[in-house]
This record gives C-alpha cells, structure tokens and sequence, in this order.
C-alpha cells in the first residue's frame, strides 16, 4: 500500500468503506498469525525517569508524583507469578531510570530466564548500547522502543532533553536488531501538530523496518504535563490535524496489520482506557494480536500514571488473566501457549 492510500484510508469515515478494512484487517491476521491471541505479562519496574518527554506523565519535572522502583525480588515474584498464571511472556516497562543500570538487570534477566521458562521483554527506554548488549547476553529476547512519531520537528518540539537527535530511537533500533533482540516500536495518534501524511509515513516505515511487533495508541492528555497544559505544539487546522480518538486508533491497527502481516500488534492499554467495555476487543477484530495486561503489584500501579485513567488499575493477576481469556474467547479467538514471538514466513514480509 502507497502512503497516499494509507492516507486515504486514515481520512475514510464512510461506515461501510470502513467495514471493509476491518474485515481485510481481520483476514490478514487470521492468515498469517492465526486465532490465537497471545498474552503478555506487564511488570512496570521503575517510574523513576530522568526524561522530559511533553507528553508523559513519569516526566522528570512532575516532582508531585511518588515515584517507586521494585526490587529484584519483587521483581521476580511477578515474573514467577506471570509463569504460575500460564503467561509465556514478561515485559519489564519503565522510566529511563539509569539505576536499573547494566548488571543490576542482567542478574535478573538470567534469574527469570533460568528459573522460568518465560520470554523477557524490555521496554525500558533509550538505554547504551553496552547496557543493551549485557542484557542481550543475559536472556533478554525483546525490546520495545517506540519511535512516536517520524515528523522530526514534532519529534524534536517534544522530546526537550535531545532535540537534534530525532533519528536517535530509529538508531537504536537498528542496534537492538543487529544484538539479535526481536524489535518492536510504534507511534502516539493524535499527537497535536501530527499530520494525516506524517502518521501515512510512519505506518509505511512499520513495514521498511521490519518490525517484529508495532504498539500503536491513542495519545491521551495529561494534565499534569506539557501537552496536557496546551503548551506544546498547537494542533493544525482540522483536515490536517490527525485526531486523538478510538476510531482513528482502529484504523492505524487495521493499516498496521495489512503493512506488517506478521508482525505481532497488541491491542493497547490505552485503547482499552478509551473504551473499557469494548476497546481491547474491537482492537482483537480489526488486526490486533496480543494483549498485554498489567502485572505490576497494586499498591504501585497507580503511581506508574503515563496518563490518566488507565485501564486494568485495580485488578489481580489472577482475575485479569481469566477476565481476559472469557473476553479472548468472547470474540472466538483461542489463548496462545508458550512464548509466541514472531513467525516468520519463508518469504519474509508481506507487502
Ligand atoms: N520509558 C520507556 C517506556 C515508556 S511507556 C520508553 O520511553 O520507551 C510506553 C509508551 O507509552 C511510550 O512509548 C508512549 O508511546 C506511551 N505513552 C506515554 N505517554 C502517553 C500518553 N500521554 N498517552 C498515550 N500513550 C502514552
């Protein structure tokens, strides 16, 4: 798909037209990952962050917010227990905290590797390369590193601490490929000053980079940050401004699913904030494949506040696990066993 049709489809609202990209959506997926949905265990490990990031309620400068870093062994309690309720993956999420630093992570990473049969995810920020290959070493599979957007002014106009270095997350992507990690990244929709061609190009470049796994949300204002304030970038005149809603995040999934056939698409937290009765489903029928529900321990969760109402605040473990397969089997899908990391076909990517 060109990245004029892309555009064309993200400007589409005719219900009928749309109908049909859920359903070429759907297909896509059924062909090449197939029904089973695979589950994700969340533990978000630190909120420290020394970033600025506009958007991001962890932003270093909001000192109002109470900030927790687990310990390893609390760390590794979650992960047993994603283990123990049949999860086949863990993803360590944080601020860009630098005491998690290269050998404090890697003796965890090879503890859950060695005592649980678990893949481990990382998504932990722009971190060294060094860092990035001790923990390679360590077991670590995967890494997520969103890029948010490709425009590199609106990048620059919200990333304060490296403005210049716009390429820096695509940089490191490659480095995270070239260490042997599976890669995942993604983007924010509806960031105000993101355009309908700009948000075309970064699902086409989904596709250039090969990625293993694309996060793809909702951008979702908080208060208590820049963008949340409107002191950010302005929004551009409405029929190029690329609006912050559910629909507009279906839409980039469905896109992202035909671009990437392959590529495992979770359905996101914060469509799930957007919607909570309906949103991880809809995101399951219209290309989605994974879900990631939350891990980490209760009494820190609402502290981990990227933004506001997040969905999943107050449940367990125990009961996220069950409530999501009744959901999961719901819309006739089938819970993945095991680790579930990319498929590749003999082909390599689709178009
Ligand atoms: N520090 C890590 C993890 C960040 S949280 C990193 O920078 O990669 C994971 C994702 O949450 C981010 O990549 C961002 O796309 C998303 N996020 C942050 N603030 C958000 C907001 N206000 N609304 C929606 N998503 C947000």
């Amino acid at each position: 798909m060109t990245t004029a049709e892309l555009e064309t489809w993200l400007r589409e609202t005719n219900p009928a037209r749309l109908e049909t990209l859920w359903a070429r959506a759907d297909a896509t997926r059924q062909a090449h990952v197939g029904d089973a949905v695979h589950l994700r265990a969340l533990v978000e490990v630190s909120s420290h962050c020394t970033r600025r990031c506009a958007y991001c309620g962890l932003r270093a400068e909001r000192r109002n917010l109470p900030r927790y870093r687990m310990t390893a062994a609390e760390i590794l309690a979650a992960a047993r227990q994603a283990a123990a309720t049949g999860y086949g993956t863990v993803v360590l999420q944080s601020g860009e905290d630098p005491v998690l630093d290269a050998d404090r992570l890697a003796n965890l990473i090879q503890t859950i590797k060695t005592e649980t049969p678990l893949a481990v995810t990382l998504s932990l920020g722009e971190r060294r390369a060094e860092e990035l290959a001790a923990w390679r070493a360590a077991g670590a599979d995967r890494y997520l590193l969103r890029f948010e957007t490709g425009d590199e002014t609106l990048y620059e106009a919200i990333h304060p601490d490296r403005s210049g270095r716009a390429g820096e997350r695509l940089a490191l992507l490659a480095t995270l490929r070239n260490l042997g990690y599976e890669i995942g990244s993604g983007v924010l929709i509806g960031l105000p000053g993101q355009s309908y061609t700009s948000l075309a190009r970064d699902i086409a470049r989904f596709a250039e980079l090969d990625l293993d796994m694309v996060g793809v949300g909702p951008f979702i204002a908080h208060p208590a940050t820049p963008l949340g304030r409107g002191e950010g970038p302005a929004p551009l005149p409405a029929h190029h401004q690329v609006p912050n809603t559910e629909a507009m995040a279906y839409k980039v999934v469905a896109l992202t699913r035909l671009v990437c056939p392959e590529a495992n698409l979770p359905s996101t937290t914060a469509l799930a904030s957007l919607n909570p009765a309906q949103g991880r489903e809809l995101g399951l029928q219209r290309g989605a494949n994974v879900i990631m529900p939350n891990l980490t321990p209760r009494s820190y969760r609402a502290l981990y506040e990227i933004y506001p109402a997040k969905a999943c605040l107050g449940e367990t473990a125990q009961e996220g696990r069950t409530g999501m397969e009744a959901r999961i089997r719901a819309v006739g899908r089938t819970v993945g066993r095991g680790p579930g990391g990319r498929r590749r076909s003999a082909t390599g990517h689709g178009a």
